[in-house]
């Protein structure tokens, strides 16, 4: 992927806050910044240096031939080092004559107490500098994403063919991760959740070998992978026939939801598009059953900028792909979460998830 556009950002930036040289530690930044595809994984064990000279990404030789044939003809010098690379950072943060360093607040405190020490000039945290630039996509990334939001379409359908009173969660679970590989999605972004009955009041509950009980609702939460990129989808439905309380329920999330999407579009402020799902919730007394955020930005990682809860500072921006996902749990009973993957534009959002919204009964 086209990594100059992402490097003249952060320039841009080192410009700004008059800093001399911005060190990316954080892997998926690392991969960000470069471009590079394929070549980087969740090991910290690389660094990118930038200046608004130069651009120098460092690494192992685990990774040294990979990252050597895409650096090739991509203006990055790539130096591979032998010993820790805090100080061979610092040896050319040093020759290079550099005064201030950003780097990331996500960096290990031994690594920022090291480079503190051994610098002569500044070190300060660049608070999420990598992070904001990620959270608005190319159309090549909307392409990416919407190919791994295709794959959880797919996979959330076969595992609703699959949810049954008598059968277990882990069982659905290990179903829908199978399926997601073989249809193409590189490993899973987080493990399906599949969570039945008074399971599915914990938002983040992991599948467990108890048996769904008839009429119980059953949240699944699912993403797939695609050129790196993530998708992330929830639907619940019933094992067996939906009661009046579900169907009740479920109506108010889905009223919720609609509600979120219809709010969603660029300049309008995260925290107030979460307040609009928020109040059709809070109008059927479900206020206090709706604890988490309206959702949150999606790409490299599964969870990243926006967030989109009642406390975030973030306005929506043409480019940026986020959740909107209510739900409602309650405690010993049960809970209903419906969660699309959508596309900030001007004026709305394009929804990239397809899977149906109709209260389904199997
Ligand atoms: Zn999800
Ligand atoms: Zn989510």
């Amino acid at each position: 992927m086209n990594g100059a556009p992402r490097l003249a950002a952060l320039r841009g930036r080192l410009a700004e806050e008059k800093v001399d040289a911005f060190l990316v530690t954080d892997p998926v930044n690392v991969a960000y910044v470069t471009g590079f595809d394929g070549v980087f994984d969740s090991e910290p064990a690389s660094a990118c240096l930038v200046t608004p000279g130069a651009a120098t990404v460092y690494t192992d030789f685990r990774y040294a031939e990979a990252l050597k044939a895409q650096a090739s003809s991509s203006g990055w010098s790539v130096v591979v080092v032998a010993g820790p690379l805090n100080v061979r950072v610092c040896e050319d943060v040093a020759a290079a004559g550099l005064g201030v360093l950003g780097v990331e607040s996500s960096v290990p405190y031994g690594r920022f107490k090291y480079l503190s020490e051994h610098l002569e000039g500044r070190v300060l945290a660049a608070d999420e500098w990598v992070e904001r630039v990620r959270s608005v996509k190319t159309a090549d990334e909307l392409e990416r994403i919407a190919a791994a939001a295709e794959l959880a379409d797919e996979a959330m359908a076969h595992g609703i063919a699959l949810v049954a009173p008598g059968r277990t969660e882990r069982e659905v679970a290990i179903e829908i991760e199978v399926h997601l590989l073989r249809a193409g999605s590189e490993g899973v972004p987080f493990p399906p959740i599949v969570a039945a009955g008074p399971n599915a009041a914990r938002p983040h509950a992991r599948p467990s070998d108890r048996r769904m009980g008839r009429g119980e609702p059953v949240i699944i939460d699912l993403g797939a992978r695609v050129g790196g990129y993530c998708s992330d989808l929830t639907r619940t439905v019933v094992a067996g026939t939906a009661d009046g309380r579900v169907r009740e329920l479920y109506a108010a999330t889905l009223a919720a939801q609609e509600a979120g999407l219809a709010a969603v579009r660029a300049g309008v402020a995260a925290k107030d598009a979460d307040a609009v799902a928020r109040e059709v919730l809070g109008a059927r007394g479900l206020a206090e059953a709706f604890g988490h955020g309206l959702g949150h930005g999606v790409g490299l990682e599964v969870h990243e900028l926006p967030s989109m809860g009642a406390r975030s500072r973030e306005v929506l921006a043409a480019g940026m792909v986020v959740t909107v996902e209510p739900g409602v749990y309650l405690p010993a009973w049960g809970g209903v979460r419906i969660e699309d993957l959508v596309a900030v534009e001007e004026g709305g959002c394009r929804l990239l998830s397809r899977a149906p919204k109709e209260l389904a009964e199997t």
